[in-house]
């Protein structure tokens, strides 16, 4: 059984912090949520690192809306539900499709420039996509362009306190309410932050594994703590592999936008063979999960550790439409407007996570999620792309909407006491050993296909470290690694749990989908 908490704690002797509404993240998700959420009361921000240190600032492609001429929000619909085969919550895609719109032009009446054509907005396309509807900014740098816009608005804004280098340990909750977050301060202080609503928007968990799109920060801490705390984790097993990511020794990898793919480029084997033709009727369009299945078979058959991502029928225009990819690979050495890039799959994004309701409501009350943390249900078994950074705007403002009847202005939040004083084991490595073992396993055994047998063993391994729990004194690397063992568990548990291959989770002993028992979701919680 986990602990309730990773930590000892007192309330009564701790240091304490009032607001009205708390926001743990400052990625789209959370800085959005903040700043609608101001209209309504007093909001704190507590970040890990810097406010930037988010999945946000590396977004590329773009954002996904029904703004073209020739598009509809039916037409989105259509596509989003065919991405997640079958799984998706057909009422959170309805929102997030209609109010997407609505959302992105507030994000440019902010002050968030997006490329134009003319007067119009240069929409691209990207896999699965039936229609150009992504909007990207300077070409492929999207999230830098999001979060600048946003971090500005917040720092500038009357009605929000930002605290970045705070790293969140739990969440206080009392009688299935929540009060707000235990969190380490960097001088190794614990403080409580207290609240009358608390969002967790604290991204992904692509740090799980040894080859991931993500950054440093993307340790799941959020989706760890609403676990401890009681909330269902839904869908844990479906994660996202990028088909595309630049080849070197390394981490993070650095992602290859699918638009490159969108405006023409084509994947070529070690042989220097186009493959996708022969694996999906879109090609290099098809979903994400066939392209990076196709690419490790590819890679499987010529005994090779990538294949190559032709760009150069874009030619001289390749600098000027993916800026970002350009520099990058050219400071590998790469010239990707005359040369092939060199590409292999890479873990991505989550597509489980904090169950919630269309308003970002979890079951326990006071307690919101929105962005990667959450699932709310739009992506089912398959994100398609470019409809995270809308996801997170969208249930943002509906969490604002609704968080705004929780403030109370009763002495309650002052009142409050709580102590933990569990035993807890510490590991036998140290934090940094266990959380490479873990990568290195669950890329190995959880990774983009799996078996029973390497489930089992995976599990196995995770149940003993899972044994252990850091004690006092916590450091950030300490909690972020336990954090990963527990999140580690649970996405092989769901994964050894779903006998079948759907969207993102391929199993090589159940290859084939399987409605009749499947077409339902894995909900987690710490009580089972
Ligand atoms: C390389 C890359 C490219 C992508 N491209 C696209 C794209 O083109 N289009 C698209 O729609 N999506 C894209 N995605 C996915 C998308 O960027 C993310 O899903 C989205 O930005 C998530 O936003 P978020 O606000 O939920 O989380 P994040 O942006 O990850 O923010 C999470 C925040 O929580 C903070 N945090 C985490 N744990 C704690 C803690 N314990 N205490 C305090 N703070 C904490 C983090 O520091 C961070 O500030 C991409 C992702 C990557 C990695």
């Amino acid at each position: 059984m986990y602990p309730r908490h990773l930590t000892d704690f007192d309330l009564s002797q701790m240091n304490r912090e009032y607001c009205d509404f708390l926001v743990v993240g400052s990625g789209i998700a959370g800085l959005y949520t903040a700043l609608r959420a101001s209209r309504f009361g007093r909001v704190t921000v507590l970040t890990k690192k810097k406010m930037e240190d988010s999945n946000t600032e590396h977004a590329q492609g773009g954002i996904a809306a029904a703004v073209g001429r020739e598009d509809s929000p039916r037409l989105h619909m259509e596509d989003t539900l065919t991405a997640g085969v079958g799984l998706c919550d057909e009422d959170a895609v309805r929102v997030l499709v209609n109010e997407g719109p609505t959302c992105v032009l507030e994000l440019v009446a902010l002050g968030a420039h997006f490329d134009k054509r003319g007067e119009d907005f240069a929409l691209t396309r990207e896999g699965a996509h039936s229609e150009r509807r992504i909007l990207h900014a300077r070409g492929d740098s999207t999230g830098e362009e999001i979060e600048q816009v946003l971090s500005w608005k917040a720092l500038t804004s009357s009605g929000v306190v930002i605290h970045e280098d705070i790293q969140v340990i739990d969440l206080i909750t009392r009688d299935g309410r929540c009060y707000g977050v235990i969190a380490l301060r960097p001088d190794g202080q614990k403080v409580a932050y207290l609240s009358w609503a608390t969002v967790l928007a604290t991204g992904g968990a692509g740090q799980l594994y040894k080859n991931t799109t993500n950054p440093s920060v993307a340790t799941g801490d959020g989706l760890a703590a609403a676990y401890r705390a009681g909330t269902a984790l839904a869908d844990m097993e479906f994660i996202q592999f990028h088909p595309t990511a630049l080849y070197h020794p390394g981490n993070p990898k650095f992602l290859i936008t699918e638009a490159l793919r969108g405006e023409g480029a084509v994947l070529v084997s070690p042989a220097g063979e186009r493959f996708m033709p022969r694996y999906h009727p879109r090609a290099d369009l098809a979903p994400r999960d066939v392209v990076a299945r196709a690419i490790l078979d590819e890679m499987r058959k010529a005994s090779a550790d990538h294949v190559w991502l032709d760009g150069t029928s874009l030619g001289a225009g390749f600098a000027e439409r993916f800026p970002k990819v350009y520099e990058t690979c050219r400071g590998y050495g790469v010239d990707p407007s005359v040369e092939p890039i060199p590409v292999a799959p890479a873990a991505h994004y989550m597509m489980g996570g904090i169950r919630t309701d269309i308003d970002g409501r979890t079951n326990i009350e006071g307690l919101y999620s929105c962005g990667e943390a959450a699932c709310v249900g739009v992506h089912g078994a398959n994100r398609l792309a470019s409809n995270s950074l809308l996801e997170g705007l969208v249930f943002g403002r509906r969490i604002a909407n609704s968080m705004k009847d929780h403030v109370d202005h009763s002495p309650a939040l002052r009142r409050l006491s709580l102590t933990d004083h569990e035993p807890r084991r510490p590991w036998p490595g140290t934090a940094a050993e266990v959380r490479r073992e873990v990568q290195e396993l669950m890329w190995a055994k959880v990774g983009i296909l799996r078996d029973a047998a390497g489930l089992d063993s995976a599990l196995r391994r995770l149940a003993e470290l899972a044994a252990f729990t850091w004690s006092d004194p916590l450091t950030v690397e300490a909690i972020e690694t336990a954090n990963l063992v527990t999140l580690a568990r649970l996405v092989a548990k769901a994964a050894l749990i779903r006998e079948e291959s759907r969207g993102s989770h391929y199993r090589l002993d159940f290859p084939a989908r399987d409605d009749e028992r499947w077409r339902r979701h894995n909900l987690l919680k710490r009580e089972d």
